[in-house]
């Protein structure tokens, strides 16, 4: 399974792909060096979930480690409602919804579906707010749609010039450690 893409870094790698060769360069190293506010916030959302300590109800599995073999994908899940077969990713903070993010959810669910599990519905749920954001369970061309992007991320190569965006570069975890640009995230 050493060529199975995380499912995390699939938004990633939107934002920017180098920052998916930054993210495995330093990967084992100090999380504090590059994880900005943000992103820790988000991790503390899922330590219940990773911890398995969000729910004890015998129709609620949290943090099942999932995979596809054929999306050559593998991650976890951070809710499933076997009851309503519906799927969820919760965060922090969803001021907008990328398309990366869904891709995560989408993932997520194909891997769910391969190892057997019923999934009707998808969707986010929100802490900050409290709120749910139901998502549309993937299409025909949906599914196209993400194995193509997932054969894009496989065959990337970091030495392709890559475009700079300034703004984007600012709000990037990777920007201090980042060769691609002088400057310092908005974080520190
Ligand atoms: S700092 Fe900019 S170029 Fe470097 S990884 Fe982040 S977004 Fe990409």
């Amino acid at each position: 399974m050493d060529d199975y893409i995380l499912i995390s870094t699939l938004n990633d790698f939107i934002f920017c792909p180098y920052s998916i060769y930054l993210h495995n360069v330093y990967a084992g190293g100090d999380e504090g060096l590059y994880q900005a506010t943000p992103q820790a916030k988000g991790k503390a959302a899922h330590k219940p979930i990773d911890e398995k300590n969000y729910s004890s109800r015998k129709d609620e599995i949290t943090g099942l480690p999932v995979f596809s073999d054929e999306f050559g994908l593998s991650g976890k899940i951070d809710l499933y409602k076997s009851n309503e077969k519906l799927l969820i990713e919760r965060k922090y903070k969803l001021d907008t919804i990328y398309r990366g993010q869904i891709y995560q959810l989408w993932a997520q669910y194909f891997c769910m579906i391969e190892m057997g599990y019923a999934v009707d519905k998808l969707a986010f749920y929100v802490i900050s707010t409290n709120t749910m954001h139901p998502i549309e369970v993937p299409s025909e061309n949906d599914k196209k749609e993400l194995l193509q992007f997932i054969n894009d991320f496989r065959n990337y190569n970091p030495e392709n010039e890559i475009h700079i965006n300034p703004n984007k570069c600012t709000h990037c975890i990777y920007c201090n450690l980042c060769d691609k640009i002088n400057t310092e995230n908005v974080y520190t």
